[in-house]
């Protein structure tokens, strides 16, 4: 139930129980006025009869004075006219406000006044004679007087009481109407108030429940409210207990990359120093060498070198590691670094007698990057890439394409499986991690290539299957 309707019921009942009540009120007022009616016709037949017994003891006092003589007589026949004449004064005052009836009361009071002037008459002639008297009586003007007397004064009753009975009827009808009013009403007015009783204890129950939710939601607040600051504490202990962690890793990781670097150089020097020297031994510029000699110097040559590769990762990595390895913007030709790329490996693919291609734009197309990290890259995608394959081709293309530059390289070697395509791109990591591998490394170029990628902005990718060969993307923006 809307909150309207519920105001109208309410309304409305208040509106029935006035109308009750003030029906209840005029029929009071109506009953009052019928019972004072009531009074009123009672009054008016009581001094009608009043009237008519006064006449009557006035007439039957001169009857025994006529009769006696006796004057004893005399004293009912006074007191009759009194009586008479009092209750006609009663009578027309309470006929006063009806006309038609005042008449009546006034024909009445001029029979009265005839009736005891004849009286008087007899009373006076009775003093001179007897018989003249008695005879004046048995004429029965008298008693045709008082029959008229009687006459009017039933019709003045007759008619009161018939202005009664109308008075009664209209009561009555009232009354009935009244009370229709007053059961309909009353039962309306019960009805509406039993609705609206219902409707509010629905409202006060509903309020209940929501109010119980409300309480048990703000219980369940608080204690998520404890719960969340507790939360907040242990995170607050957890992330300083992390952050001294990170602090102390970062710190051992700076130590490590110093060290790296520190020991890469160290060693890169007496490295170079060595394959310097067995190239001079080698090609007999100290002194004669002989052919066993000259195959030993090879090899201390070809172990240097690998050497020098490796200790070029670990320097690689760690600089990176360490935010040294600024990168140098400036503009870069495609299709330069990639014979440039290409011309480094060439003598390695052609030494393991690998076919090697090289596809360039015919264009000279220029972009902003590091040239010397992208050939770094392009370095150690084909060294992998003549490193894995033992025969066929290695292929080192680049193309301009919807805004980037795009290198690959491809080769037809032993490929990787799909669980290790992305793992081939961890630090340190490498497919065959056993120590009799046939390839070198130290799993640290792809980690580093992609790292290098990304910092100029691009990406590395491979799509590889297993025996038939692998492809690495390696693209830039443009
Ligand atoms: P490294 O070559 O020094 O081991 P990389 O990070 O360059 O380290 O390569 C990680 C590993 O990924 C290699 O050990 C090898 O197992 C695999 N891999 C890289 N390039 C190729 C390739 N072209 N063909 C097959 N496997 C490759």
């Amino acid at each position: 139930m809307t909150v309207r309707q519920k105001i109208a019921i309410a309304l409305g009942s208040a509106v029935l129980t006035l109308v009750v009540g003030v029906t209840a009120l005029l029929v009071v007022l109506r009953l009052r006025v019928a019972i004072a009616a009531v009074d009123h016709t009672n009054m008016v037949l009581r001094q009608i009869d009043g009237v008519l017994a006064g006449m009557v003891d006035a007439e039957t006092g001169q009857r025994g004075y006529i009769i006696t003589g006796d004057s004893a007589y005399l004293e009912p026949y006074h007191n009759g006219r009194l009586e008479a004449n009092a209750h006609l004064a009663v009578l027309r005052g309470l006929v006063a406000s009806d006309t038609q009836q005042l008449g009546r009361v006034d024909s009445l009071q001029a029979l009265s006044d005839r009736k005891l002037r004849e009286l008087d008459q007899t009373v006076a002639l009775r003093s001179t004679s007897a018989s003249a008297a008695a005879d004046r009586v048995r004429t029965g003007v008298g008693k045709a007087i008082m029959d008229s007397a009687r006459r009017i004064a039933a019709r003045i009753s007759l008619v009161e009481r018939r202005n009664l009975a109308e008075r009664d009827q209209a009561r009555l009808r009232i009354r009935n109407l009244a009370l229709g009013v007053i059961v309909v009403g009353t039962f309306g007015a019960f009805l509406f108030a039993f609705l609206i009783n219902r409707s509010i204890r629905t409202d006060v129950i509903a309020q209940q429940r929501s109010q119980d939710q409300l309480e048990k939601q703000t219980e369940q607040l608080e204690q998520q409210a404890i719960e969340l600051e507790q939360a907040m504490e242990q995170l607050r202990e957890t992330t300083t207990q992390e952050e001294e962690a990170r602090e102390a890793a970062e710190v051992a990781n700076r130590a490590k990359n110093d060290f790296l670097a520190v020991m890469s150089h160290e060693l890169r020097t007496p490295l170079n120093a060595i394959v310097g020297y067995a190239e001079l031994l080698h090609d007999g510029i100290a002194g004669p060498v002989n052919e066993t000699q000259r195959e030993q110097l090879d090899r201390v040559q070809m172990s240097a070198r690998h050497l020098v590769e490796l200790v070029d990762d670990i320097l690689s990595f760690s600089r990176i590691e360490s935010g040294q390895d600024a990168i140098r913007q400036g503009p870069v030709e495609v299709r330069q670094v990639t014979r440039e790329a290409g011309a480094l490996v060439e003598p390695v693919a052609a030494a393991k007698g690998l076919r090697f291609t090289v596809q360039a734009p015919n264009e000279p197309e220029t972009f902003t990057s590091d040239a010397g990290k992208v050939r770094q890259v392009l370095v150690n995608l084909l060294s992998n890439a003549i490193k894995f394959t033992d025969d066929g081709e290695i292929i080192l293309a680049s193309r301009v394409e919807d805004g980037r530059v795009v290198f690959e390289v491809s080769d037809t070697g032993i490929g990787i499986a799909p669980e290790h395509q992305e793992q081939v791109f961890d630090t340190f990591w490498q497919v065959d991690q056993t120590a009799t591998r046939k390839a070198g490394g130290a799993g640290l170029g792809l980690s580093v290539s992609r790292r290098l990628a990304r910092a100029l902005g691009g990406d590395l990718s491979v799509e590889s299957a297993i025996g038939k060969g692998s492809r690495f993307r390696f693209w830039l923006p443009r």
